[in-house]
């Protein structure tokens, strides 16, 4: 089974400010912006790589109070997030780490690009929320 880094997820204040630095600074460039209202998060992705499905950085900036961002930030302030992993098998993947103790936080959503995802507790990665997105998108 192959695993591939699919986005590292940068915690940002706002996505302006962000994009300040990773487009007008560094020189990427935004692939797609996106709101995403079950984590109340909007998010700007920029890839990082060749090929059709590079890596990419994630901005994510918190639209509501209850965002696990906002209370990310109000802890830490901004920073790296989390990491996510593709996977071509997420409820595989799931029934796996579950059987070796991992905590997968939630049921399977549906996220940016219509990939389910979930995140697994640090606890059990290296002390890295880890997102892991199953790598088709689920078809309407
Ligand atoms: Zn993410």
């Amino acid at each position: 089974m192959a695993i591939e880094i699919d986005h590292l997820g940068i915690a940002v204040r706002s996505l302006e400010e962000g994009l300040r630095f990773y487009e007008d600074a560094l020189g990427m460039a935004v692939s797609g912006r996106e709101k995403i209202a079950a984590e109340q998060v909007e998010v700007a992705m920029l890839p990082a790589g060749a090929g059709t499905n590079p890596p990419r950085i994630e901005l994510l900036e918190a639209t509501g109070e209850a965002s696990p961002i906002a209370r990310y930030i109000e802890k830490r302030g901004p920073g790296l997030h989390h990491i996510a992993l593709r996977v071509d098998d997420l409820e595989n993947t799931i029934e796996r780490l579950k059987s070796e103790g991992a905590r997968v936080l939630q049921e399977p959503r549906r996220g940016a690009g219509g990939h389910l995802y979930v995140f697994v507790h640090p606890a059990t990665t290296g002390g890295v929320l880890l997102e892991l997105i199953q790598k088709e998108p689920v078809k309407d």
